[in-house]
């Protein structure tokens, strides 16, 4: 089978092809770095962390160049900055830092490069000076615009025509714009703004928009024209409309080839975002769930489609975690096979059918728990490294079972592992009385001590 996906460009599932096997090139829109990231804003972060797994799968590890930057210039960011009396800096750096933490707990793996736009701000002025040479922007008193009305097929990634968005917005047309749908690809700078905000250009001080720092990262680390570039539905229009116009107009050539666009994630049938109030922090769902079960949770929907965010969700999740790691621990021991390409694979190779992938992957702990009844030392290898093997695909199952099962806080492990080591103490001195406390104490709380000949260790169960 080959790699399909599904094309917001074309609207259609088509055979992936790269244009260069040997450097395949993907772009996915990182966060906007001024508060703590809600749930729904790492479903792309995770739902892409599977493509790229999957491609370097596929091409290679050192042939896949995946670019996911941080937006550290926006408006939010500096409202953000002047209510708290402090830099831009020290904004951006807070949250950035809270985003990497976030992502490290669901797996998910660093992308080659995270570009950050106030890094790039050379390169976002010669796009600019670009479009304005090639006549598709202009300068007014507020900044400069792009003209949507110059490029023809303005529009073509959303369906959305000219008109379209004219008729909607007309109330909206400021003076010094062409139309309604152009937008801001340099604004410049107002009286009260924070200096640290404020940059240099030829038109005069201010800062990019928002879109033109995507255009101009892409093009700088990945080039003019890319294999993939993703990111949630949200961001299709406008952000991604226009990138597509001014990376097209500056250079003549498509920006990107494929374009994948992950659904909302719903709470109870309503989108989640700030704006509504509906949210979910990451930060506060990991102190009640480790970050593989909201991993989990988060790829038992197809991306594509919209994900509906519940507490039964995460408990089911959980639960299959249990058993696909109990599973594993069955057949841990018998080390050294070579894994084989799994249903695991193939699901994924079907526009990431995740769903699909989670479910192979429960057939091959069913296979993990046959060959251990059996004591078939041979398919026990063989199940224990296809599980590990097609979980590291998904970013799952890759903590030894051990760990998984003794998960929880650092606080309360230490507390168990301190009760277990008084029960072997006691034990060594014949105080059965006591180690026998011990152990109804600890399967009291759900805890079962397992001794074996290196010591006794401890599972939840
Ligand atoms: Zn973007």
């Amino acid at each position: 089978m080959t790699l399909m996906l599904h094309n917001s460009l074309t609207r259609e599932k088509q055979p992936f092809v790269p244009m260069d096997a040997a450097r395949v090139t993907l772009y996915v829109c990182g966060p906007t770095v001024y508060n703590y990231a809600h749930i729904g804003n790492y479903r792309p972060a995770v739902a892409f962390d599977v493509l790229f797994r999957l491609l370097r799968r596929i091409y290679g590890a050192d042939h896949v160049v995946y670019a996911r930057n941080i937006t550290d210039i926006e408006d939010k960011i500096i409202t953000r900055a002047l209510e708290e009396g402090v830099a831009i800096e020290a904004i951006t750096g807070t949250y950035a830092d809270a985003y990497h933490d976030d992502l490290t707990a669901l797996n998910v793996l660093a992308p080659t490069i995270e570009p950050w736009a106030t890094g790039h701000l050379a390169d976002m002025v010669a796009m600019i000076s670009a479009l304005i040479e090639r006549g598709h922007a202009y300068v007014t008193q507020s900044g400069v615009w792009f003209e949507t009305a110059s490029m023809a097929d303005y529009g073509k990634l959303s369906g959305r025509r000219l008109d379209d968005n004219e008729a909607g917005a007309r109330v909206e047309v400021r003076e010094e714009k062409r139309n309604a749908s152009d937008f801001a690809l340099w604004k410049f700078a107002k009286p009260d703004e924070p200096e640290d905000a404020v940059f240099e250009s030829p038109w005069g001080r201010g800062r990019p928009g928002w879109h033109i720092e995507c255009s101009a990262m892409a093009q700088k680390h990945l080039g003019e024209t890319i294999d993939i570039h993703g990111g949630g539905i949200d961001l299709q229009f406008p952000h991604h409309e226009n990138e597509i116009a001014q990376s097209e107009c500056a250079h003549g050539a498509p920006l990107a080839n494929y374009w994948l666009h992950n659904g909302f994630l719903d709470m109870a049938g309503e989108k989640m975002s700030k704006s509504l109030g509906n949210v979910v922090l990451l930060k506060d769902l990991r102190e009640t769930w480790p970050g593989e079960v909201i991993r989990f949770a988060l790829l038992s929907g197809h991306y594509r489609a919209p994900l509906d965010w519940t507490e039964d969700l995460l408990s089911q999740a959980k639960t299959t975690l249990d058993r696909l790691y109990g599973a594993l621990r069955r057949v841990w021991a018998e080390e050294g096979a070579e894994p084989r390409e799994t249903g695991v694979f193939e699901a994924l190779e079907d526009d990431l059918n995740t769903p699909k992938a989670l479910a192979e992957l429960a057939r091959l702990a069913s296979e993990a728990n046959t060959a251990a009844d059996r004591q078939d030392i041979e398919a026990m290898a063989e199940a224990r490294a296809n599980l590990i093997d097609a979980g590291a695909l998904l970013g799952l199952l890759q903590s030894e079972p051990s760990a998984w099962e003794q998960r929880g806080n650092a606080d309360e492990n230490a507390r168990i592992d301190a009760l277990v080591k008084a029960r072997e103490t006691a034990r060594a001195n014949r105080d059965f009385a006591e180690a026998d406390r011990i152990r109804d104490q600890l399967a009291g709380e759900g805890i079962d001590i397992m001794d074996g000949p290196g010591g006794s260790t401890w599972r939840r169960v």
